[in-house]
């Protein structure tokens, strides 16, 4: 997908997994691009290769402050997305997703920027409907541990159709589902990030609760497809938007996927289910087919591959 002209576009949380494949993919396009974060889960060796690009500039900044910059275009994804990360302190985790919503928001009004939402299938909670539609409202605890995320996700969204509805702002909501791939932080603590450290160092695999639970991984080339489709993609397409792919897996068919393809002899280790823990999850697509002609396109194994190829090479 390429722009008309080159723009120049801010990506907050461009130092994390999915940001630094984003800030890649548009410098790749032809355009300009301002990292902002405040490496609270990012890391720099993520943008490493970026940072001699003549269109690439990284900014320490963190976006519960105002931040006053000249951008078309504003991809907000800062908020650290594995569990353990945000519940590790979650009154930052709901500033980040709330504060620094309406920062941006008031940047993008300040500058008529087009602003973009990493939301989630958070929003969905621990869902009674399945696979999950867009115009589901979802079941979400407000006072759990995964809360801060959920809710200060949810929030945000308030934020930007409030700030449509008010201020006539061009919104992009993508709700993202479980995502994987090459950059993600070998102790990031997400499911398909331990399983591959697990195995390939031959410890044993942690699975929480029975493993039945289950997940739909999207590789991350996949995603990033999507959200530049949804970016120019016409006004009055707002989202919120299903990103994600709906093969779906048990977490105990995940693990067993990952020791055939690393040939690991780790043995699965059951421990006990993190609260709020969502039983199932599974995207329904049909809107990011009809609206932005976007399905993903690498499967689980074929992912799962490149993914533990990356793994290889740092630890
Ligand atoms: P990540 O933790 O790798 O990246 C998040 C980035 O945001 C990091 O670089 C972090 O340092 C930065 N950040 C956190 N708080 C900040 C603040 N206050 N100011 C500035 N920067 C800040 O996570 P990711 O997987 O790349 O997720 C990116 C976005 O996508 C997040 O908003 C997340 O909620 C959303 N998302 C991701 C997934 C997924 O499966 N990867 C699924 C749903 C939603
Ligand atoms: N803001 C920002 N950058 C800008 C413009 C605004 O960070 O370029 C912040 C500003 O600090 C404000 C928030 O965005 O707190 C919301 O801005 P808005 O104009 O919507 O609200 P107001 O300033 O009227 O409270
Ligand atoms: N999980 C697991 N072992 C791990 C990490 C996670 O069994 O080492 C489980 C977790 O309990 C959840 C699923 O895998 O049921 C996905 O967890 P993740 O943290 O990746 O993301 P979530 O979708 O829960 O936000």
């Amino acid at each position: 997908m390429r722009y008309d002209r080159s723009r120049r576009i801010l990506v907050t949380g461009g130092a994390g997994f999915l940001g630094s494949h984003l800030c890649q993919r548009l410098l790749n396009d032809g355009h300009e691009v301002l990292c902002v974060d405040n490496f609270y889960t990012g890391l720099r060796s993520n943008i490493t290769p970026l940072l001699g690009h003549p269109r690439f500039e990284l900014k320490r900044h963190d976006v519960t402050f105002p931040l006053y910059v000249e951008v078309d275009e504003i991809y907000n994804l800062a908020c650290p997305a594995s569990p353990i990360h945000y519940q590790a302190d979650p009154v930052q985790t709901t500033k980040t997703n709330v504060l620094g919503a309406i920062n941006m928001l008031g940047l993008a009004k300040r500058t008529k920027a087009k602003i973009f939402q990493a939301s989630t299938s958070e929003v969905y909670g621990d869902p009674e409907v399945h696979p999950q539609t867009e115009n589901y409202w979802g079941r979400v605890n407000p006072i759990g541990f995964r809360s801060c995320y959920d809710e200060g996700k949810r929030c945000a969204e308030t934020l930007f159709f409030d700030y449509r509805r008010q201020h006539d702002l061009s919104i992009k909501v993508a709700r993202i589902f479980n995502t994987y791939g090459p950059r993600m932080h070998p102790n990031d603590g997400r499911v398909v990030s331990n399983v591959i450290v697990q195995a390939l160092r031959g410890e044993n695999i942690t699975i929480y609760g029975d493993g039945h639970q289950t997940r739909s991984f999207c590789y991350v080339d996949d995603l990033i497809d999507g959200f530049l489709n949804l970016m120019s993609s016409s006004d009055e397409i707002t989202g919120p938007i299903n990103l994600g792919n709906p093969a779906e897996f048990t977490i105990k068919e995940l693990a067993e996927i990952v020791v055939a393809l690393t040939g690991s002899s780790s043995q699965l280790e059951y421990q006990p289910l993190p609260p709020d823990d969502p039983r199932q999850r599974k995207p329904d697509i049909a809107k990011a087919e009809q609206y932005l002609g976007w399905s993903p396109k690498i499967g689980l194994r074929e992912g799962l591959h490149d993914t533990i190829a990356y793994f290889k090479t740092v630890i």
